[in-house]
């Protein structure tokens, strides 16, 4: 009992005399590691990367919150943040046009995760119909030849969920130390993502099938609508240009009153006074703004993914309640 005490009282103080001869050594056994260093091409994909890494990594995003991911140009320092950067997320499904060409210029040698690589079916666009808004997924189609697949597909959850474990699992390859780390995040957020799809999924169950109907110009809701059973049409007579004629506007009109369409997200009609007529002719008001492929800032009503799924549905079964 006496040896035991003054064993302990012996390691006690060799441990204080360690402590005050080296506070420095000791500061360093508890600093954390310096963080991965990713790049995401968009704002969206920033966020996934976020909710995995924790404060392990840090989070450059290429285009941000409103910010056209189709039609973006990299300046020279975000080339340079990218040659320097540890690991690289990219959506794929022809959606970065560009980044192949950034790699190759910034000289990049670390990690490139796409995060659609696998448990993702790829949809086919509907864009060889009446094509409204969104020129640039053409242009970037015809020029890499993906002419034929919807990259949106984060717009449907489970295939974020499928992103999500992508992601984990291409930081787990940069950073073996942190992969449990990443795998608890990953297991975690998409806990969350499952609920957020149950929630979508009840949102929808509460309104009759044939008036789940939206007319909106953009074209990146096909996954949605295809896991939530949701038709998108788009605005028969409207241009790209954005003329629009008076006939393409009749056409719209009887198509809602056709279709018995009860919500409206034309976003690419710019003229209020259009808008306005649409609405009095058919009594059918406008809605707000759906968030496609890039978040809100951060004072936003789409600051996070979960933010811009649950936002983009209340706003579309709002609209089709009438309320
Ligand atoms: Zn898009």
């Amino acid at each position: 009992m006496k040896t035991n005490l003054r064993r302990h009282l012996l390691l006690s103080s060799i441990g204080l005399a360690a402590a005050a001869l080296s506070p420095s050594l000791q500061a360093q056994t508890v600093k954390p590691p310096a963080p991965i260093q990713a790049v995401a091409s968009f704002s969206i994909l920033g966020d996934l990367v976020r909710q995995v890494g924790g404060d392990r990594v840090a989070v450059e995003v290429l285009v941000g919150p409103g910010s056209d991911a189709h039609v973006f140009q990299p300046t020279p320092s975000q080339a340079r943040t990218v040659g320097q950067a540890q690991i690289v997320f990219s959506n794929g499904l022809g959606f970065e046009g560009w980044m192949s060409r950034l790699l190759d210029t910034a000289r990049y040698k670390g990690q490139h995760i796409v995060v659609s690589r696998q448990g993702i079916k790829p949809l086919e666009s509907k864009e060889d119909e009446d094509h409204h808004g969104h020129e640039a997924h053409k242009k970037d189609h015809d020029d890499h030849g993906h002419g034929d697949i919807d990259p949106h597909a984060w717009q449907s959850v489970p295939n974020t969920m499928a992103y999500v474990s992508n992601i984990a699992e291409g930081l787990c390859a940069v950073d073996a130390a942190g992969c449990e780390s990443y795998k608890r995040n990953a297991l975690r957020y998409r806990a969350e993502l499952k609920a957020l799809d149950t929630d979508i999924r009840a949102q929808w169950a509460a309104i009759p099938a044939q008036q789940r109907k939206v007319i909106t110009s953009h074209d990146a809701f096909g996954y949605y609508a295809q896991t939530y059973g949701v038709q998108f049409l788009a605005p028969q007579g409207m241009n790209t240009d954005n003329e629009a004629s008076a006939k393409g506007v009749a056409q719209l009109i009887r198509q809602i009153r056709k279709e018995n369409i009860k919500a409206l997200f034309v976003e690419s009609i710019s003229d209020p006074r259009l808008i306005q007529q649409i609405g009095r002719e058919t009594g059918v008001k406008p809605s707000g703004e759906l968030f496609s492929d890039s978040l809100s800032d951060a004072k936003g009503s789409a600051a996070t993914y979960i933010a811009m799924m649950r936002h983009n549905t209340e706003s579309l079964t709002q609209a089709i309640r009438g309320l």
